[in-house]
């Protein structure tokens, strides 16, 4: 990178916080509870560890490969990755561990190999339940529908810890196209964590992107997922 572009990176980042701490105070919260995720995929390792340097407080992948890749070369600094892309169930066992949180577990399979692979390594593993609000067939999550009967049965299993929801909804073609999304994700979120299920605790809410993290925030957001915002279009 040339330190052209690295004077790029570092402004849209300080423009971002802005826009978060902006957002967070007219929704009446504090900025400091909202986490800013630099959604790396396909940067390279030199990119992403000149954005460690910058003001995000943590990764996410969307490839297990791309993590262990990373994090073995040091590229996220002293800052955790997530998974936040879908996880195939034979690829659990290279992140389990290494992943801070993985945000898209979307199946009792999923789930109770997750499970198998923290056991093996003695551990607890964080994770975040997709869901897929607008059940479009292209995405992967649990339908709104289907989340309580996921929970009963994730609940039950001992090495893996639920710490609240995540979701990608539509690409938004208008400015607050997507804040019903965002508000629906926050009421199961808020209804979930009034049930008080064993190894659920529900404080990260998962969503937001470049186009519409303000949104996000005004609903509830704990966590934001800033991939083009930060790095400019992915080729
Ligand atoms: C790529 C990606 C993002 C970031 O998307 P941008 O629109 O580039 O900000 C967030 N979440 C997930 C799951 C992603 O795959």
């Amino acid at each position: 990178m040339g330190t052209e572009e690295q004077k790029v990176m570092e402004e849209r980042v300080q423009n971002i916080r802005r826009q978060m701490e902006e957002a967070a105070r007219q929704a009446g919260r504090k900025p400091e509870e909202i986490l800013l995720l630099a959604a790396s995929k396909t940067q390279s390792a030199q990119t992403t560890a000149f954005s460690a340097r910058l003001d995000i407080d943590l990764f996410g992948e969307n490839r297990a490969q791309e993590l262990v890749e990373k994090m073995d070369a040091g590229a996220y600094g002293d800052k955790p990755a997530h998974m936040i892309g879908h996880l195939q169930k034979n690829k659990a066992k290279y992140v389990v561990g290494r992943a801070g949180l993985i945000h898209s577990l979307d199946s009792l399979e999923l789930a109770r190999e997750i499970c198998r692979q923290a056991q093996k390594k003695g551990l607890t593993q964080d994770v975040l339940v997709e869901v897929n609000l607008a059940g479009e067939q292209s995405k992967s999550g649990v339908s709104p529908q289907e989340l309580e009967a996921l929970l009963e049965q994730v609940c039950q299993l001992g090495a893996l810890r639920v710490r609240g929801l995540m979701a990608i909804p539509p690409a938004a073609q208008v400015p607050g196209q997507n804040r019903p999304y965002f508000s629906a994700l926050r009421q199961l979120f808020v209804d979930i964590k009034s049930k008080k299920y064993d190894n659920v605790n529900m404080d990260c809410l998962s969503m937001g992107m470049s186009r519409d993290f303000c949104d996000a925030i005004a609903e509830g957001a704990t966590l934001v997922r800033i991939g083009s915002g930060i790095y400019g279009p992915r080729s």
